[in-house]
């Protein structure tokens, strides 16, 4: 059996993202970064009184429920909101509705490697303007003409935070293009740091935010954009060009109720960024060396330990972390901070390693 070369010619070939795997032993998982705390106690609550007689019904197209306690929480209005089936599928209808100009689109050489996937699939033209050697974004690189931008803040995987200031001199230089900043990780760069604050003076700006990260949900795929209402009613249009139905009840449900417990919400985020700090330090006494790590996760590397083959030795002792080989960050791991125990397991096992000075 062969498939003609004509259909063959036909069909549309992408190189797809690669997830971080999902091992189904039990490992210290140090590699997607999750969150190693539960979501919170209410969604379990919300669970257990479900009505599954209503799963014989579509889900509320609008996913009325969940923009709602979205906009509440952030002090905007309904129509300011858009939600999907995590940020992935927010940023996907994102390219699909605001990247359609001729010129190119710009995002950092270092960053989500979705963006290159998306780009390509939608074939959007784009350009990745070189962080710098501390792993920086230059904004003056982004002063170009150019057919939309997007970059994570914290950036991904580098972990480093570019302040207000920063996001609203590139807003300045781009007004006629739509500015996407991916917000997956800024609770844990501490409060009071998202561009949510810059939306009432910047109509072109797009925040987009995830349950995934710091509200542990991961595993029920809700994300959501937040930004002007015209914008937002331009990807709702492409939204329901492409499936109405995208956010189930249950997501919806557990969405709304983990909203509701702010006080846990701060809690695990603050618990997390206590042990990013303290594992700081632990990584500098065994000679690593790492950005400045405003995320749930650190970037490290060590001059005297070859990169990938720490990988290979951490996931053998099922230490799983994150590992690419690309050019630059070949010689960096990219770490979640997880419990305090798993983040000892793991120093426990490099101070073996290092004090075995095995190294290069
Ligand atoms: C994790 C992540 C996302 C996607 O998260 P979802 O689980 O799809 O909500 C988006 N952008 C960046 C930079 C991420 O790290």
């Amino acid at each position: 059996m062969a498939l003609s070369p004509n259909i063959l010619k036909h069909i549309r070939k992408v190189e797809p993202y690669v997830p971080g795997e999902q091992p189904q032993n039990r490992v210290v998982k140090l590699n997607t970064n999750e969150n190693p705390y539960p979501p919170a106690p209410g969604v379990a609550e919300v669970l257990q009184s479900l009505d599954t007689d209503q799963f014989r019904l579509y889900p509320d197209p609008t996913a009325e429920v969940l923009v709602s306690a979205l906009a509440e929480n952030y002090g905007v209005s309904k129509e300011q909101v858009f939600v999907g089936v995590g940020s992935d599928d927010v940023l996907a209808m994102c390219f699909l509705t605001f990247f359609q100009s001729e010129m190119p689109i710009l995002f950092p050489d270092i960053t989500y490697s979705f963006y290159k996937v998306w780009a390509n699939l939608y074939r959007i033209p784009y350009e990745c303007p070189k962080l710098d050697d501390n792993f920086r974004i230059q904004k003056e690189d982004y002063y170009r003409s150019n057919g939309g931008i997007i970059f994570p803040n914290p950036n991904a995987p580098t972990a480093i935070y570019e302040s207000l200031e920063f996001i609203e001199d590139i807003l300045l230089h781009n007004q006629d293009v739509v500015v996407i900043v991916d917000e997956a990780y800024i609770d844990f760069a501490g409060e009071g740091k998202s561009a949510l604050s810059l939306l009432g003076r910047y109509d072109n700006l797009l925040v987009v935010q995830t349950f995934s990260k710091a509200r542990s949900m991961a595993g029920m795929r809700i994300g959501y954009a937040i930004g002007n209402p015209l914008l937002i009613r331009y990807l709702n249009d492409v939204k329901y060009s492409f499936n109405s139905y995208t956010m189930n009840q249950v997501s919806l449900a557990c969405g709304v109720k983990a909203l509701q417990d702010k006080e846990y919400f701060r809690h695990t985020v603050d618990t997390i960024m206590e042990t990013r700090e303290w594992a700081k330090a632990e990584f500098a006494k065994l000679g690593f060396h790492f950005t400045d790590a405003s995320a749930n996760f650190l970037f490290v590397t060590h001059p005297n330990y070859d990169a990938n083959e720490l990988f290979q030795v951490l996931k053998e002792n099922d230490i799983y972390v994150r590992h690419w080989n690309s050019d630059r960050i070949a010689q960096y791991l990219r770490v979640t901070v997880g419990t305090r125990e798993e983040m000892k397991h793991l120093f426990t096992f490099l101070k073996e390693y290092t004090l075995k000075g095995t190294g290069k």
